[in-house]
């Protein structure tokens, strides 16, 4: 054998050895790629499947809400839309998740046009109004491009008012609630009353009393919870800038069904008591305090259905489908519920799965 004839099988063995070592990376990789996605397809399945015989939905999920009901469809975190008769409530949707880092780093965040986009072919093309609980970006931040894609006005607190006047939405659109407020949109009724925000780590996160991004205008922010009344909100920035502002929850009624939803609370501050046999009371659930106060609110409530809310990774994208957040316990709702022979039926919703309330 020449010199120039072994090179060459030289040289051809090794191009063998490379093509063979790349298809076996490719192969695996597939295989990986394939393991990993089942293995988050299955996670995601999982947190419901466990609790399949307390997820409730209709069987015909196209069905339009009859006129004497009220349908309930849940958009992940603390949204939902109500319909009844072709009129449509959202309150509290949120569809761009913002992830766990942009939160925990306190970055810059927006709203994101495709997932909001996304959400948006779930729920009626035109809504007659939005409330929203309190001013967080998980409560807040997609408001005014749903409001101008809905054409619904919104109702909330006067921080968070102020903060979707800052994206130029017009004041015309945008009633302020006060604690016993009443309004009337189409056939519902809208009662407003104070409400309590989860502690976190012994503080409610992001208070109205930090100082404004440098990137926003210097008008500023005021109060520990709110921005002060004269004020007008500079367009929020960070994280921090979505601040709390004054929780309120709210009682909704309409078509014969009175629904009750927050989205938390602290232990020891029992819902308003002049709110008491509700046919769905809805309760934020994503931390430990409002947890605590589960039992002391459904007491108080006397509900005939029972749906903790707020309760999913409201950091991942919903199209991975319904996980419990890390800071929840479902689990021992479950237990409490039992052990204390709580009201009310409880239930879960899947994501966009609708339920009709009767
Ligand atoms: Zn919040």
């Amino acid at each position: 054998m020449t010199k120039g004839t072994r090179r060459a099988r030289a040289l051809f063995r090794v191009s063998s050895l490379i093509r063979h070592s790349a298809f076996v990376i490719r192969h695996y990789m597939k295989l990986l790629a394939c393991g990993v996605f089942l293995l988050v397809a299955g996670i995601a399945n999982a947190a419901l499947e466990k609790y399949s015989s307390l997820v409730v939905a209709d069987k015909d999920p196209g069905e339009r809400a009859p006129s004497n009901a009220v349908r309930v469809t849940y958009l992940g975190v603390n949204g939902f839309q109500f319909e009844t008769g072709g009129h449509v409530l959202l309150v509290d949707p949120y569809f761009t998740r913002v992830g766990l880092w942009s939160a925990a780093l306190n970055q810059r965040i927006e709203s994101n046009p495709d997932r909001v986009n996304e959400g948006l072919k779930q729920v009626r093309p035109r809504a007659d109004a939005l409330l929203v609980t309190h001013a967080h970006f998980d409560h807040l931040l997609d408001a005014p491009e749903i409001m101008r894609r809905t054409h619904a006005q919104i109702a909330a607190g006067p921080t968070a008012i102020r903060l979707v006047e800052s994206f130029g939405i017009s004041p015309n659109k945008c009633q302020i609630v006060e604690q016993g407020s009443i309004r009337k949109v189409g056939p519902w009724t809208i009662r407003a009353f104070a409400a309590q925000h989860d502690r976190l780590f012994g503080k409610v996160p992001f208070e109205c009393n930090s100082r404004p991004s440098p990137q926003s205008s210097p008008s500023g922010r005021r109060g520990r919870g709110a921005l002060g009344k004269s004020e007008s909100a500079s367009q929020p920035v960070k994280v921090s800038d979505w601040c709390v502002g004054e929780p309120f929850a709210f009682v909704k009624e309409a078509a014969g069904k009175r629904i009750y939803i927050d989205s938390g609370g602290v232990p020891g501050v029992s819902p308003d008591r002049r709110i008491r046999g509700v046919d769905l009371a809805i309760l934020g659930m994503a931390l430990p305090d409002s947890r605590q106060r589960f039992a002391e609110a459904v007491n108080q409530l006397r509900p005939r259905f029972v749906l903790p809310s707020h309760q999913d990774d409201m950091f991942a994208p919903v199209s991975r489908g319904f996980t419990f957040g890390k800071m929840t316990n479902f689990p021992e709702l479950v237990r409490e519920s039992k052990r204390k022979d709580l009201p009310g039926r409880l239930i879960l919703l899947d994501y966009y799965r609708p339920w009709t309330l009767r």
